[in-house]
């Protein structure tokens, strides 16, 4: 079986006590408050997001797998894709998963990756 990435979200609901003089000001508080702890799904408000696969398809949909075009930026070795959901890579080198920033495009001849 393939697998794929598909990006999906929802929405939450909560209340938030705020300490303020006034209302306005309340207000101005929440919204720079951090997200609470406790909160409830709106119901049917999960959904797929569509056009995430349709623009970034490097992003989502089927999932790579192998060696990716990409050097590890820490160890020169190659990448391969990661099937953890945070990351885009993994260098088994390091034993570690990687975001696309930690890697470099693979130079061909002079920087040879150590094996
Ligand atoms: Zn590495």
């Amino acid at each position: 079986m393939k697998k794929f990435r598909i990006p999906v979200s929802w929405s939450a609901t909560a209340t938030l006590i705020v300490e303020a003089e006034y209302l306005e000001a309340a207000v101005s508080h929440a919204k720079e408050s951090p997200l609470p702890d406790e909160y409830e799904y709106v119901d049917g408000s999960f959904k797929v997001d569509s056009y995430l696969i349709d623009e970034f398809p490097d992003d989502y949909g089927e999932m790579k797998t192998g060696e990716a075009n990409r050097v590890c930026r820490r160890c020169k070795s190659p990448v391969h894709y990661s099937d953890n959901p945070e990351y885009k890579y993994q260098c088994f080198q390091c034993d570690e998963d990687l975001y696309e920033f930690e890697t470099d495009l693979k130079e061909d001849g002079s920087n040879q990756p150590v094996s």
